[in-house]
């Protein structure tokens, strides 16, 4: 049969998931992929990948690896929740735009609440609101809060931020959980430390990304309550989520941990997003939507200027605030930021 060439396209900032597999990552999976080990977990690279995060998480928590954000975060609110509770979300997460219905469909039905948002970000005071307005037996019962850090829109929760969520969703006898599918750069924006912005803040419950950090796959659901891990296993095996192989998904965390490359990622990808940001903010005519506090530069221009700019090749999505949205990732070049830079510049 002919080999086929697949055509390589230029480097492009429309997702942090158009990236590829970081050097560590992929030799992580090369190094996983000599000869037996035991399936479905009980190999030795989950083990030691459970055990780092324990070590990066200074604490004992409980570790399940799935293989995307969409399954990590479905199966983990529905382990916090019946399927008469409800789940309290910001109206721009990505659990209720980007799911399909996903949260909804493994919890059984638990209905997903949304708060307004400008920014992506939501409010303690929004989610006391919502939850003392009804308290009625034909309400379904508001039992998790989730936010997403960093938010869709770029933005990050700072740790007194955190801090008066979960003092909330702790007076309201709420479950807490973090979508943490940008988790890496949320640490690297805040400079805090994994613990600091999560159980030390009052998350019961994390998922985080593997994906955008620069592996091939996989997300980490992390329960720092450990109560509310029960059978959680076999919620990961009902919903397709148990790898066989489940060393492949593992190795790349050992790897991520060990080197540092989580972290330095996420900071070379919010640097690139800095980057772009101080270049192009004071051109008339350009408005930037959210501050950029981590990978993601959300452009408002006109709309000719953005079209001119998709005709010079560029690639982006608008879905959020109508605005162009650039999200960078381990590999993104300096030279193409610079040059994505002039080219909106030129256009607007
Ligand atoms: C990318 C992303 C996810 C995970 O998406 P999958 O495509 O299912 O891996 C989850 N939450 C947020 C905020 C994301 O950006």
């Amino acid at each position: 049969m002919m080999k086929t060439m697949i055509e390589q396209i230029e480097q492009q900032f429309a997702s942090d998931n158009y990236s590829g597999i970081c050097p560590e990552a992929m030799a992580a999976m090369q190094e996983a992929n000599r000869g037996s080990a035991q399936s479905y977990g009980d190999d030795p690279w989950t083990a030691r990948a459970t055990e780092l995060f324990r070590e990066i998480f200074e604490t004992d928590c409980e570790v399940f690896f799935a293989f995307n954000g969409t399954a990590a975060n479905s199966l983990a609110l529905s382990s916090l929740c019946q399927s008469y509770h409800s789940v309290v979300c910001a109206v721009s997460s990505h659990v209720e735009t980007d799911e399909c219905g996903a949260p909804e469909f493994f919890s059984n039905g638990s209905k997903l609440l949304t708060l307004p948002s400008e920014d992506g970000k939501i409010e303690p005071a929004a989610l006391l609101e919502l939850a003392h307005r009804r308290s009625d037996i034909h309400f379904p019962k508001p039992k998790v809060v989730t936010l997403s850090q960093s938010t869709e829109t770029g933005r990050v929760y700072t740790v007194a931020e955190l801090q008066a969520l979960s003092n909330a969703a702790r007076d309201l006898k709420m479950n807490f959980h973090m979508d943490g599918a940008r988790f890496a750069n949320a640490c690297a924006g805040l400079n805090c430390s994994p613990a600091e912005i999560t159980w030390k803040a009052g998350v019961d419950v994390l998922c985080f990304g593997g994906t955008k950090n620069g592996m091939a796959m996989g997300e980490a659901i992390v329960f720092f309550d450990k109560k509310l891990a029960t059978d959680f296993d076999y919620r990961c095996k009902q919903a397709g989520q148990l790898a066989s192989k489940m060393r492949f998904l593992a190795a790349p965390w050992i790897a991520m941990f060990e080197s540092g490359a989580w972290l330095q990622n996420a900071a070379h990808a919010n640097a690139c997003a800095q980057r772009l940001v101080q270049r192009i903010q004071h051109k008339e005519g350009i408005h930037i939507l959210f501050p950029v506090e981590s990978n993601a530069v959300f452009v408002q221009a006109p709309p000719s200027s953005l079209e001119a700019l998709r005709a010079l090749g560029w690639q982006f999505y608008t879905f959020i605030g109508s605005g162009a949205r650039f999200m960078f990732s381990w590999d993104s070049s300096l030279e193409r930021v610079d040059q994505l830079a002039e080219d909106i510049l030129r256009v607007t």
